[in-house]
């Protein structure tokens, strides 16, 4: 009897039931490392039973006193109690794990396989990951764009300092009228956006779009 193909079906739903989402490619493909790497008859000695010469053990599911367990090289059958399961199932079920992964984890650990667990990210995982990093992306180059913003605005107001009346009779440039004015307001905004955290500098948003409308103006002229 091969207890791989009465047992795929099944180990299949119940670790389909226990974990839906948890459940992309990636963890497959992890399964599969671990499952070529420990045969059941090793996983089931390696944590404490006892197999006879005909491939029988006590079953650690139900109380009995004759073993009614068979170990099969790729999975576990309790004729008894009618469990059955894979090296995964059957380390998941011995130590009450909530998880299949948990139970890979354990394995990789207790057996020294080194496998790179970290690597392999569920599909759930590896898009929240993407999507956290194209925010971030999209915030730097904002924050970028909104400290050139200010700095325009304040090197415009210093320039406009520049042109003051030659004289006391002449008429003042409106721009150096405007930039006695403006020229503390635009350093009070690049010291204020320095000193803020991320959110400090989103709610300055506003009035960093009224300012680069102002000098979007100018260009325009
Ligand atoms: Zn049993």
């Amino acid at each position: 009897m091969n207890f791989a193909h009465f047992a795929h079906a099944e180990l299949q739903n119940v670790q389909n039931a226990q974990n839906p989402q948890k459940f992309g490619k990636e963890n497959f493909t992890l399964f599969d490392d671990i499952k070529s790497a420990l045969d059941m008859p090793t996983v089931a000695r390696g944590y404490g039973l006892k197999i006879n010469r005909s491939g029988m053990a006590i079953c650690p599911f139900h109380a009995e006193k004759t073993p009614s367990a068979k170990i099969y090289p790729d999975g576990f059958h309790c004729f008894g109690c009618g469990v059955h399961a894979d090296v995964i199932g059957f380390t998941q079920r011995l130590f009450g794990l909530p998880r299949p992964i948990d139970a890979a984890k354990k394995l990789n650990e207790d057996f020294y396989l080194h496998l790179d667990l970290g690597g392999h990210k569920s599909v759930n995982e590896v898009s929240e990951y993407r999507r956290r990093q194209r925010e971030r992306q999209e915030y730097e180059r904002w924050e970028n764009k909104v400290w050139n913003t200010l700095r325009g605005y304040l090197q415009t107001m210093y320039d406009w300092r520049e042109i003051a009346p030659r004289s006391p009779d002449d008429e003042p440039d409106p721009r150096f009228a405007y930039a006695l004015g403006q020229a503390g307001y635009a350093e009070y905004l690049c010291e204020v956006f320095i000193a803020a955290d991320e959110n400090g500098r989103k709610a300055m948003r506003a009035e960093v779009e009224r300012v680069a409308g102002f000098l979007g103006g100018l260009t325009a002229d």
